[in-house]
Order: C-alpha cells, then structure tokens, then sequence
C-alpha cells in the first residue's frame, strides 16, 4: 500500500517535465492569455480556484482518452464510476434543471471505438511515445502507473505539448479506488485541495511537519497553505472531496483510535474521516466554475 501516494497533487507536463505543483509558488508554464479562449468567466473561475496561469476547461467539455490498452483495460470501469459519482452529486449530465455545464468524453473513432492517446511506442507516462495524430493535443490523457495513489493535472492549459492534461493512477484497493478518482477529477476540474486554504485554520489545523515528518516525506508540502493568489468560491469545507483525511500520507500507528499521531486533524485534535462524495460546496463550486450556458 503505497499510501505516501494517495492523493498526491497533481504534476503537469510541461516541455516534457513534469512539475510538481504543490508547494511552487507557480508552475513553470507561464501563460500570456490565460483568458480560456476569451471567456471572462473562465478566469474568474480560475481565480476562485488557484494562480493565474490555468483556466477551467472551455465550455466544460472534457474529452478524455486511455494512454494505452491495459490503462482502459484496468481504469475504465474506475474512471466511469468516479464520473458518476460527480454526475450523481451534480444531480445529474449537463443541463439546464441540473445548472451545469460539465462533460467528460471519450475520444472514439467513426464507429465508435476508443482511440488511444499514443500509438504503439507507448511505454509509459514518463516514456509516453507518439501522440496519436487522429487526437486534438489537449484531450486529457489516462494513464496506469504501477503501485497504487493517483495525481494529475490541475485545471486547463490554453497552450502547450499533446498529454498536457493527464491523470495517472495505479490501482488502489476496490473500494477506495472510485473515491481517489473523483478526488483527481476534482483537479482535472480545477479545483485545489480544500486543506491547503489559506483559511482553514479557522476549524482545523495541519500537523504535517511536527507529527510525523519522516513518513511524511515529499509529500508533507501537499500539506502546507496553497501560495497566494487564493480566490475562493465557497466556504472552508472539510467535508470537501478535496480534503485529505486523517490517514492521508500518514504513518500506520495513526488511526481513529491514536489521531495524534496522524498528521492532519481536526482543531480540537479530532480524527478526519475520508469524503467519499463530493460535498455540498463543492457541488456549489463546480456549479460556479461550469454553468450551463445552453
Ligand atoms: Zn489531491
């Protein structure tokens, strides 16, 4: 169990490095028009969210495509699952009664058979190979990965190399798997990690460095405030999807029943236990960032 992975933030590719977002004041893509394509709303979204340098996806349309056979072969059924259960929490597809503006498509042939993002020189998401030509170079990109955990990118980028936009995951336990997709799907979206608000010290507090900071490890930054910008849709929610809870990273003696050695707890030293849907707010967000526009 790779849990020093779960739930990793996001990387991006960026002229073939990938960046780790978490903890950079910024990423390495600068961006001169972040406008998405000119759509005002887009940056004030953006803006809700994180920096300034990444957009919502234009017009909430996400089309998707599997890196490779085995990828759809093993995620397919997950990724499905995790899309439901924000269709589910939006109430339902994009439409003017549900009042959002989100779609998630696969990329298909004429027949209706899936293209794949690369071709056959595929090794892996660090190797990717040739990007498919017969695929537009911003389709977001999944990926398997050995081991378990996820990351992925966050937002949209108006410019940049084919795979850009990715999500790669390895394959968590049956029952956690759909969970820490939806949460990755929250990145693909736009949204930050809710614990990373500037203001969450208002209900709760991150321990990350002084619980346990060798177990920690790299991750411990996934931890710390988000650098300014923050624009900020709703209210601190730690119901949020984009919560990490308790175990999150932590060492194995941290659990419900010994909280003080987990390394994010609630302000009275409480136990936080794992979002499996998306919360209200973040309902609320999405709605913000994606309204149906007819
Ligand atoms: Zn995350």
């Amino acid at each position: 169990m790779h849990s020093f992975m779960m739930f990793k933030l996001l990387a991006l590719i960026a002229l073939g490095l990938m960046v780790e977002l978490v903890g950079a004041a910024s990423s390495s893509v600068t961006r001169t028009n972040g406008t998405g394509q000119g759509n005002n709303l887009h940056d004030r979204s953006l803006n809700a969210i994180y920096g300034g340098d990444r957009t919502t996806w234009p017009l909430g349309k996400i089309p998707y495509c599997y890196a490779s056979i085995a990828a759809r072969a093993q995620l397919k059924h997950h990724i499905d699952s995790a899309i439901q259960i924000w269709m589910t929490a939006l109430g339902g597809p994009a439409s003017a009664v549900t009042a959002h503006g989100l779609s998630l498509t696969e990329v298909v042939d004429d027949q209706g058979q899936p293209i794949y993002c690369f071709f056959n020189d595929y090794q892996s998401y660090e190797h990717p190979g040739s990007w498919h030509t017969a695929i537009w170079k911003h389709v977001l990109a999944i990926h398997l990965q050995g081991g378990g955990g996820a990351r992925s990118t966050l937002g949209y980028f108006e410019q940049g190399a084919a795979g850009r936009h990715a999500l790669v995951s390895g394959l968590d336990a049956p029952n956690i798997i759909q969970i820490t997709l939806a949460h990755e799907l929250g990145h693909v979206f736009g949204l930050g990690h809710e614990h990373q608000r500037n203001d969450r010290w208002m209900d709760y507090m991150a321990q990350a460095q002084a619980a346990n900071p060798g177990p920690l490890g790299f991750i411990s930054k996934d931890f710390l405030i988000w650098p300014a910008p923050q624009g900020l849709l709703t209210a601190y929610d730690v119901t949020s999807i984009m919560h990490y809870d308790s175990r999150t990273a932590a060492s194995p003696d941290c659990s419900s029943l010994a909280p003080h050695r987990c390394p994010l707890l609630h302000r009275n030293g409480g136990y936080i236990y794992k979002n499996r849907v998306p919360s209200a707010k973040d309902v609320t967000g999405i709605r913000a960032m994606y309204p149906w526009q007819g």
